[in-house]
């Protein structure tokens, strides 16, 4: 925690760099002063930069809390490591009613959490499962939910992995196939990986399980319901031993098993049953300390309206989101599926948007304000661009210590981090944190360069 606030702090001070002071306000030597304090400050390692920060404009421990993201609930805490011989050998672990198979690695990482598992929240009936018109069963926002709201959190029926086994006599012949053979083999593994995890689970699970949608009949019955609604849970738990990390390393000129390797797929009774939208309107994110995932509202959400989360990359043309639905065996009817001639270019700006290091100038403001709006207009809230526009528009206008603007994107990406179930800083949403900010006081400094000068050699 400590680590991550400190690199905050670090990337914030960086601004000192970007911001030149205007010869008017400085006679020539104290600019050579100045530019010296701004070399030193921008070579320091975070920790040094924090010290000297908290020094020259006398920051308190308070203060210093008060800035740092709030505590995680979440926060599985730090995990050191000690190499097992059975790292790599999977098991089968039971988490709650979830039946899983994980590596030796994973199962003492998932113990050494204090309290695991805690406990799932009580969502208080926010949604319904129910039929669609034409995309089966799907979730239905219960109540009016607000950005932000928890919308369900749900333990999985299952957690297996996503490739064969991390074994080398396993996998270099595997990486050696034709591509027909390697998925024949694979689908082999993993039917019978299916079948041991399967047979583990209650009688109420397996008939839940059995009544999920099959869109991938050809394979198989249990295989077919894994492939057509499981989630890949990505970073929020994968195997980091050595031998996982060699594998994907070895397999990079092979994109499909790198992605496997080391990974876990996971299958819900309820998350499972919500479709794909390319404007969702939920963010899910799976947490190892409750062994659950989480859908928050990305936006408001009316009573009634359909939850969509997404199976594909939401950014990309409409051409090549139709390709990564295909294997599910949908042909998406959202909006701007519909009307790509529309979509296509709004998705192309937002994702080709870099916004500049230096974001002060109007005309950069200006062109972060237009992406924003295009990702409103658009609905594109549970993407990336949009925390990153917000977080760009918050630093330019506390930079240029407008309050009132800083605070109103600072406000909205509160809530976006909220939903997002990222580290929440109360910094951006009140005004008299935001003036002890790092972004508004390097501003205030630069402003007055004489000050910051003596500030540096007297601190
Ligand atoms: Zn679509």
């Amino acid at each position: 925690m400590a680590h991550r606030s400190l690199n905050v702090v670090k990337a914030h001070w960086r601004f000192f760099s970007t911001l030149k002071p205007s010869a008017r306000e400085v006679n020539s030597n104290s600019k050579m002063e100045l530019k010296s304090v701004i070399n030193a400050l921008t070579r320091m390692t975070p920790e040094e930069m924090h010290k000297k920060m908290r020094d020259m404009v006398g920051l308190t421990d308070d203060d210093m809390k008060a800035l740092a993201p709030l505590l995680d609930e979440n926060d599985p805490g730090i995990f050191e490591h000690e190499p097992s011989p059975d790292d790599d050998v999977r098991t089968h672990v039971q988490v709650g009613d979830s039946q899983c198979l994980l590596t030796g690695y994973l199962k003492r990482r998932l113990e050494h959490i204090p309290g695991f598992p805690r406990p799932v929240k009580e969502t208080g009936s926010a949604y319904r499962i129910s039929s669609t018109l034409h995309r089966g069963i799907g979730m239905f926002a219960a109540r009016r939910l607000k950005t932000g709201d928890l919308v369900a959190d749900e333990r999985p029926l299952m957690v297996f992995p996503m490739g064969p086994s991390t074994d080398l006599n396993v996998i270099t012949p595997i990486t050696k196939m034709t591509d027909e053979k390697r998925n024949n083999l694979l689908n082999c593994y993993s039917q019978e990986m299916m079948g041991s995890i399967f047979e583990r689970m209650s009688e109420e699970n397996q008939e839940t399980f059995m009544g999920l949608y099959n869109g991938r009949l050809q394979n198989g019955p249990l295989l077919g319901v894994t492939r057509t609604n499981g989630y890949g849970l990505e970073d929020a738990l994968k195997d980091e031993t050595e031998i996982a990390n060699l594998l994907s390393m070895m397999s990079s000129n092979n994109q499909v098993l790198k992605s496997m390797i080391g990974r876990y797929v996971a299958v819900f009774k309820d998350l499972s049953r919500v479709n794909h939208s390319c404007s969702p309107n939920v963010h899910r994110k799976f947490h190892m300390a409750t062994f659950s995932m989480q859908l928050r509202a990305a936006r408001d959400i009316e009573e009634g309206e359909e939850i969509f989360t997404y199976y594909t990359q939401i950014l990309l043309p409409a051409v090549d989101r139709a390709e990564g639905l295909a294997p599910y065996g949908i042909e998406c009817t959202c909006r701007a599926c519909l009307d790509t001639a529309k979509s296509d270019p709004i998705r192309a700006a937002v994702l080709n948007y870099a916004p500049p290091a230096l974001l002060t100038s109007d005309a950069r403001i200006d062109a972060a304000v237009q992406i924003l709006a295009k990702i409103e207009e658009e609905e594109l809230q549970a993407s990336a661009p949009y925390r990153d526009t917000l977080y760009h528009l918050f630093t330019a206008y506390a930079l240029t210590r407008d309050e009132k603007s800083a605070l109103m994107y600072g406000e909205k990406l509160w809530l976006a981090n909220l939903a997002a179930g990222e580290p929440l800083c109360e910094m951006f949403r009140n005004a008299e944190l935001l003036k002890k900010s790092p972004q508004w006081m390097s501003a205030e400094l630069v402003a007055m360069p004489e000050r910051l000068v003596s500030l540096w050699n007297s601190s």
